[in-house]
């Protein structure tokens, strides 16, 4: 039995994602072992995270500045804008180098499941930001799930009204994956969204 100071720190670490009661044990216990390397760095790392980042009034990204360094990136393609669903899609994005026009996070998807309605997600400030900036085309890069897709058609509907192009993600093979290790749903996917060769 842990000392009830330490019992707290992985009860707290365990409510991380990915991080279960056994990871969470481990990870507090690492910290303990490590003062100086781990804990006294961890804990200056929090405190100034706390104070210096927020949340991008325009696009919902999290960053020290207000708008973010993507928002402010005048090299951008400023005519799109990438939907994402949270913070660490536009950076998987960004990552990939794909993709060089703004982004909008949703902060979520719709879900009548878990009650999420679209008050709950950043669609206002979606449509608000399309109308203002005159956006010329919507890119929505939401996940192929029964959610995703429910919150695609949905901003569709919305975005129907006001002069952009809408358009999605393609579904389909991973690159370098074999055909014969693909769930149907993939297969299906993939099928329906066959190009024309030549
Ligand atoms: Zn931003």
């Amino acid at each position: 039995m842990a000392a009830n100071e330490i019992e707290h720190l992985i009860r707290l670490m365990g409510r991380l994602p990915g991080l279960g009661p056994r990871s969470a044990r481990r990870a507090a216990l690492s910290l303990m072992k490590h003062p100086d390397t781990l804990l006294r760095p961890l804990i200056e790392a929090l405190g100034t995270c706390r104070d210096a980042i927020s949340i991008c009034s325009t696009c919902g990204n999290l960053d020290s500045h207000d708008p973010c360094s993507v928002c402010a990136d005048r090299d951008r393609d400023r005519d799109v804008v990438c939907v994402v669903q949270e913070v660490e899609d536009l950076w998987a994005m960004d990552r990939s180098g794909s993709y060089r026009g703004l982004f909008h996070i949703l902060g979520g998807t719709l879900s009548a499941l878990d009650g999420r309605h679209p008050e709950h997600l950043r669609i206002t400030a979606l449509l608000e930001r399309v109308e203002k900036d005159g956006i010329g085309e919507v890119i929505l890069a939401l996940g192929a799930t029964v959610d995703g897709q429910t919150t695609a058609h949905y901003l569709g509907e919305r975005l129907r009204p006001l002069a952009c192009r809408v358009t999605r993600l393609a579904y389909g093979l991973p690159v370098g994956g074999e055909l014969n290790y693909l769930d149907q749903g993939t297969l299906d996917a993939a099928m329906k969204a066959r190009q024309l060769l030549a």
